[in-house]
């Protein structure tokens, strides 16, 4: 199992997305979880939607509890990719005791390296499929038609979170909560820095031979 760690925009969905066709694995991603939940209007959707929507972060012990809950399904027996969690030095410790419990190794934490001018770029063009969820950009990676998923023809959208002002508040908590663990990672010798303003076949590409390394 590997986590994706790295700034907002840094590209860990996009990757995963790819990873996970390839590898045959789960794709794992809080941020996918809440917005889903917050779609459907559920309690776990009214708890953490402020929280989202001001680019805040969900409390540990809720977050910890929904990975957990995910953690046990059938699909995760065979590897998982994990992205957006753990995101503080507390959910990686909840997370270690979660592995251990359930016997899965961590493989590898991969952080995906993007300068901030470059994030910011590719956050305040992104467009997610409202349906499937697929992730574009509007110079980068357009849709063939504008605002209509390639995939499954959902409707693109803007996340709420995607607005000048979110994603500034977004890279504040980033450097303060979560940078931490890549000295946490890189201390029990699983960080690989990857840089990630390549092309996106390229380091797909870096990604799948980290990874093939650590099956060998
Ligand atoms: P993401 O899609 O990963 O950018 O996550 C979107 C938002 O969901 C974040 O800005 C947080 O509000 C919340 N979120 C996602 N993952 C976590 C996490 N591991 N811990 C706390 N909040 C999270």
């Amino acid at each position: 199992m590997v986590i994706l760690l790295g700034a907002p925009g840094a590209g860990k969905g996009t990757h995963a997305k790819r990873l996970s066709a390839i590898l045959g694995i789960p794709h794992i991603s809080t941020g996918d979880i809440f917005r889903e939940e917050i779609e459907k209007n559920s309690d776990l959707g009214l708890q953490v939607k402020s929280h989202v929507e001001k680019g805040e972060l969900v409390p540990d012990d809720l977050v910890n509890e929904v990975i957990r809950k995910r953690l046990t399904r059938e699909d995760c027996k065979g590897g998982f990719i994990l992205d957006g969690y753990p995101r503080t030095i507390h959910q990686a410790e909840a997370l270690e005791k979660i592995l251990e419990e359930f016997s899965l190794p961590l493989k590898k934490v991969i952080n995906l390296e993007v300068s901030e001018e470059e994030i910011i770029r590719r956050l305040s063009g992104r467009r997610i499929c409202r349906n499937c969820g697929a992730i574009f950009h509007i110079t980068n990676m357009p849709p063939k038609q504008e605002g209509i998923c390639d995939y499954c023809g959902g409707e693109l959208y803007q996340r709420d979170d995607d607005t000048p002002e979110a994603i500034r508040h977004r890279l504040v908590v980033y450097h303060k909560q979560t940078e931490p663990l890549l000295r946490f990672y890189e201390n029990k010798g699983l960080l690989v820095n990857l840089n990630c303003e390549v092309s996106l076949e390229q380091s797909v590409e870096k990604m799948l031979n980290i990874l093939k390394d650590v099956q060998d």
